[in-house]
């Protein structure tokens, strides 16, 4: 009998998929949101706009006027952006246009599983270079690697997702001028580590970076992202994206963010900062874990209690948190978003009884 997965490219059967468990909790760890609603006059000022547009026509084509308000925003030509249905659309998007059979893909792990995961599906080879001892980017290796393997494109996060290391701007200058490949940057967390690398796409045309709504601009739930590139890469990305891949009400409600940023959400960004610190500290005054330096919104912690046996305690109490102890290098560790005041002080007496 004939299997009908058998149409399937092995390489995709043999992929395990990509999936979040459905746990729910009072207090929602486990994905690196902001831990506060959208304020309410961004919220207000969106249904204003969407009350007064018309429900009944398409959505810009090309979303215009969010590429002229994002282009304000990160000080990028609105001809080497695209905003897309989450950053996650236009990862794959890039990835589209440049990896096939035979084509090489270079990451550091651990790191966020999608990158892996598309390279697989697309039918490109991943290669890996691991983290150092101290989680952080090991660029000496990485450029060896690329000496190597001369990959296609080579796709760092900073901060990364889950280690919260960065990369310094001369050593990614210094990956740039060492690759006849593109560097992608995935700047999902951006905005919780005060630097960016988007100074450096005026003269390396070879660098693409990638941002989300998702995380610091508190709007996880109507999936908006951008890309920003040299336009003629732009141009040929733009080529895998469907058409009206953002619809309208997502637009809106990014331009508003964007107008309102400084004065809404800034503040917020500010306080989840200090919140880090204060989180770091209460953690590293519990004997038995060792948390670790973060540049974002989250922070991967060493843990001498199993990890899925601190994971199943802390649901007991209502808060859910990330188990990464599947990832490389990471058999002993828990990951934890940063949240409110409250929540940081519920998960920092929660795992003081834990380790007690
Ligand atoms: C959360 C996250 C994103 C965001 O993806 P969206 O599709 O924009 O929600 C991208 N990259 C990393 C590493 C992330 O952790």
């Amino acid at each position: 009998m004939l299997e009908v997965t058998e149409k399937i490219k092995p390489c995709v059967r043999e992929l395990r998929a990509y999936a979040l468990t459905p746990e729910r909790a009072a207090v929602k760890l486990n994905q690196n949101e902001n831990p506060w609603d959208a304020p309410e006059r961004i919220k207000q000022e969106s249904l204003r706009r969407l009350q007064a547009r018309s429900w009944s026509r398409y959505p810009d084509f090309v979303p215009a006027s969010l590429h002229a308000r994002l282009a304000e925003f990160a000080g990028w030509q609105p001809e080497g952006i695209i905003a897309g249905n989450g950053s996650n659309e236009l990862i794959q998007a890039l990835l589209m246009v440049t990896i096939g059979e035979g084509k090489r893909v270079l990451i550091c792990e651990p790191t966020f599983a999608l990158y892996r995961q598309i390279a697989i599906v697309l039918g490109g080879e991943v290669a890996s270079v691991p983290l150092d001892a101290g989680l952080k980017y090991d660029v000496a290796a990485v450029r060896e690697k690329m000496h190597t393997i001369e990959p296609d494109v080579t796709i760092l996060c900073a901060p990364n997702n889950p280690t919260g290391c960065g990369i310094d701007a001369p050593e990614l200058v210094s990956l740039l001028e060492n690759t006849g490949g593109l560097v992608a940057v995935d700047e999902a967390y951006f905005e919780f580590a005060a630097r960016t690398v988007a100074p450096l796409l005026e003269r390396h045309k070879n660098l693409v970076v990638f941002r989300t709504f998702s995380k610091a601009m508190g709007l996880a739930a109507l999936r908006v992202g951008y890309l920003m590139a040299a336009p003629e890469i732009a141009r040929e990305t733009a080529k895998a994206v469907l058409p009206y891949n953002l619809n309208a009400v997502s637009q809106t409600i990014a331009e508003v963010a964007l107008e309102l940023y400084e004065s809404e959400l800034l503040p917020q960004v500010t306080r989840i900062i200090a919140e880090r610190q204060r989180l770091y500290a209460g953690l590293q005054t519990i004997e038995g874990l060792e948390a670790v330096r973060s540049e974002a919104n989250f922070m991967v912690v060493r843990s001498r209690i199993k990890p899925c046996l601190v994971f199943e305690e802390l649901l007991r109490r209502d808060i859910l948190i990330r188990d990464v102890s599947g990832y490389p290098l990471l058999q002993d560790y828990f990951r934890v978003s940063v949240g409110t005041p409250g929540e940081n002080d519920l998960l920092v007496t929660a795992l003081q009884e834990i380790f007690a």
